[in-house]
């Protein structure tokens, strides 16, 4: 196909495909399924081989939300039965992170739920850092605690946090379809925020929440021109006890094709499979290593994963290999980028240099 040849030399070249190439992706018939995960899966070897890096989610305090986004079973008035608890203590969360590095897990990604952190959630998620780097120094460290206000991030990576994530979740346009209590422009200014302080950005997206191919390529360019580092691809699960109970839109080819049009447009960052891997992708799910080239291991926020075991044998048979603690996950000049946004304002170079 012409389409994916034009694709194809994008992504190696990085080069941003226009949005009608990013939708006719997304519009590709079932036949022609395996060709775009080819395509796609040449564009994700250019900047990351067969390396599939693992994330583990420690979830440092659980329900309890005064926001309303409708996908979230942690959501104000959730009836979702999930374990409701206030913050973890910084050795319990040491602990869970340990589980998760032993099983293979390179990053361990902090989430509180809740709209955003006081700074008293700041000092005791920094505590929780240090007792995460006394016993694992080199792991990576990723926060996603909500809105950041003035100052919050940059306490944050004088903490020894790595990365902030926090994401978009869908278009601009539809996001007041799927939340009243903040909006779009609050969640860029953080991404911004994390971002501009020398953190890492971490932003993606849901799918399948009734959104048109034309709000998924929204947000995806948003997000590719947000430049984030990492973008993770959930696939909605629709919990009992929200508003989105009923939609199971989503099927594993829709999955195949999302991850396949986010690939193109963001291909040298790290696209990660989020929720919704197992129940969406299913017996799909080591195609969709061809696309990624991140997963989380084991459970998510709340609801169960495979077991992390499955997840390494899945990565095994599928024929590659899971990152190891010395490799590099981000291509050279982007992992570059990120070095000298931490370092500071003023010391960064040119985006294509
Ligand atoms: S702010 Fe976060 S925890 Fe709260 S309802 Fe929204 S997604 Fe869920």
């Amino acid at each position: 196909m012409e389409l994916l040849n034009t694709l194809v030399a994008k992504g190696l070249s990085r080069e941003l495909p226009t949005r009608e190439e990013a939708l006719a992706v997304l519009a590709t018939s079932d036949d022609e399924l395996l060709d775009v995960v080819a395509a796609a899966g040449r564009v994700r070897r250019r900047w990351f081989g067969r390396r599939v890096k693992l994330n583990y989610l420690v979830n440092l305090k659980s329900g309890l939300c005064p926001e309303d986004c409708s996908y979230c079973s942690q959501r104000l008035g959730s009836t979702t039965g999930i374990l409701r608890y206030s913050w973890l203590k910084p050795d319990q969360a040491a602990d869970a992170a340990s589980a998760g590095v032993a099983g293979g897990a390179k990053r361990v990604c902090l989430v509180a739920s809740g709209r955003g952190p006081t700074d008293g959630d700041v000092r005791r998620v920094s505590e929780t850092v240090a007792a995460i780097r006394e016993r694992h120094a080199d792991v990576e460290v990723c926060a996603c605690l909500g809105l950041l206000s003035d100052g919050q991030a940059e306490r944050l990576r004088e903490a020894g946090v790595d990365a902030y994530n926090h994401n978009l979740n869908t278009a601009e346009a539809t996001y007041g379809d799927i939340c009243t209590t903040h909006g779009f422009d609050d969640r860029v200014d953080t991404v911004r925020r994390a971002r501009s302080a020398g953190l890492s950005s971490c932003s993606g997206l849901i799918a399948g929440m009734g959104e048109r191919d034309e709000d998924l390529v929204d947000v995806v360019f948003r997000l590719r021109e947000l430049d984030a580092d990492s973008v993770p691809v959930n696939f909605l699960i629709p919990f009992e006890g929200t508003p989105l109970a009923k939609r199971w839109d989503l099927t594993p080819q829709r999955c195949l094709r999302i991850l396949a049009m986010v690939r193109f447009v963001c291909p040298d960052v790290e696209v990660r499979i989020a929720g919704g891997r197992e129940v969406h992708l299913r017996s799909m799910q080591p195609l969709a290593l061809h696309l990624a080239n991140s997963v989380f291991l084991g459970d998510y926020l709340t609801s169960e994963g495979q077991a992390g075991r499955a997840d390494l044998e899945m990565i095994a048979d599928a024929g590659f290999e899971v990152e190891g603690a010395d490799d590099r996950t981000l291509p050279p000049h982007r992992a570059d980028l990120v070095a000298v946004r931490r370092r500071g304002a003023g010391t960064e170079v040119a985006p294509n240099a």
